[in-house]
């Protein structure tokens, strides 16, 4: 079946006991067995809740994959998957990650011996390069947050089987709907299902998803003995919004493209950072790993000064943290979501105080050209 049919109806078969259409929220701890050792499937709600399974069914067809385990957080999704591995396991990552998902690398998981370190993985060399003898997994975002690099997962996925180590790609940015890591080779998929998947700003949650049934059965014995869950009403409320996933997305990129052909051609903007223009050096990369470019992207209005004076002049546009919501969400990675990065090593990352990141929503795409042209007009010519 399409995409579409398998975000409606995939692992939501109408209720079997009453017709329901949905999938109801099935708010209980726990479940009657009938005897000794004999139950429907469910004991348990750490271990198994019918909405949970629901939603996991649904986002295993969403991304091609087997079998997927949804999480309080994409952080707690991460966070699984590198307890597959142990003390002196070494995990290659792109250069360029998540805030969060570094935070959890260097001030967490290297304390309990885990090896961490980075690589710009745009140029497969360097991550080839980069791996060593006692790598048991390659991590990588693409694109990436905020400047938008693209890293080849199919060439990725070879390097990483060659090292007989594992590629996770968190794919938060683009959605199953634009790219599907596991059918180009990687062995797992991360989300952040507070992002694109949910879609309605309303709700935390992660997940990955799996192929192999042996990574599938570490994955689950992991989920259900650490415990952190996404509850029934967020599955609930991911599983919703997962319906209309294909038509935001076709949404989302066709306003992303609208907005980054309007930001680049305007005076007051130096550069812009989005996959699908001519200018991106990874065009073709990204055209061919990927369905379409999505809605983020970022902009570069050239100091501190002129970015404070963009922000607080948008009045459609909302300044938060976060993306992936129907509104549109401006906001400064500087000083919001890499404020932890050195300054340094922002620099190196293009992440510079100009630097406007913008989650395009699925407004008009007129009216949130018409709000940003009105508020770079603030900005000293
Ligand atoms: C938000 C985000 C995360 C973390 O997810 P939470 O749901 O906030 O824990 C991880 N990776 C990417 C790319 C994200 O955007």
């Amino acid at each position: 079946m399409g995409f579409s049919t398998d975000a409606i109806h995939v692992g939501q078969e109408p209720d079997a006991a009453t017709g329901a259409i949905i999938v109801p929220i099935y708010q209980t701890s726990t479940f009657v067995q009938e005897d000794l050792g004999k139950h429907k499937g469910y004991e348990y709600a750490r271990t198994a809740n019918p909405t949970r399974s629901a939603l996991e069914r649904n986002l295993a067809a969403l991304e091609g994959g087997r079998f997927a385990f949804a999480f309080a957080s994409g952080m707690a999704a991460i966070n699984a998957v590198t307890s597959l591995f142990q003390s002196g396991d070494h995990i290659l990552a792109g250069r360029n990650l998540y805030g969060g998902t570094f935070r959890l690398f260097e001030r967490v998981l290297k304390g309990s011996g885990l090896v961490f370190s980075y690589a710009d993985t745009r140029r497969i060399e360097d991550l080839e390069r980069a791996l060593r003898a006692e790598t048991r997994l390659v991590y990588v975002e693409t694109p990436t947050n905020p400047v938008m690099e693209i890293t080849d997962i199919a060439a990725a996925a070879a390097a990483a089987r060659q090292h007989k180590a594992f590629l996770a790609v968190d794919n938060t940015f683009a959605s199953p709907f634009f790219q599907r890591p596991l059918e180009l080779g990687a062995d797992i998929v991360i989300h952040s299902t507070t992002k694109y998947l949910n879609g309605h700003s309303d709700g935390v949650g992660g997940a990955v998803i799996v192929r192999d049934a042996a990574l599938a059965e570490r994955l689950k014995f992991l989920q259900n003995a650490a415990g952190a869950i996404l509850s029934p009403f967020e599955c609930w409320l991911v599983l919703r919004g997962v319906k209309t996933l294909a038509v935001r997305m076709r949404q989302h990129d066709s306003n992303g493209r609208a907005v980054a052909a309007f930001l680049e051609r305007h005076p007051k903007v130096n550069k812009v950072y989005y996959p699908g223009l001519e200018c991106h050096p990874q065009r073709e990369l990204a055209r061919r790993q990927m369905k379409g470019f999505g809605g983020m992207l970022s902009f570069e209005v050239g100091s501190l000064e002129n970015a404070r004076t963009l922000l607080r002049s948008v009045r459609l546009c909302s300044l938060a943290e976060s993306l992936g919501g129907v509104e549109t969400l401006i906001s400064h990675p500087a000083t919001m979501t890499h404020a932890s990065v050195p300054s340094e090593e922002r620099r190196a990352l293009g992440i510079t105080d100009g630097l406007v990141r913008i989650s395009v929503g699925i407004e008009d795409a007129e009216d949130l050209i018409a709000d940003l042209d009105q508020a770079l007009a603030r900005i000293p010519a």
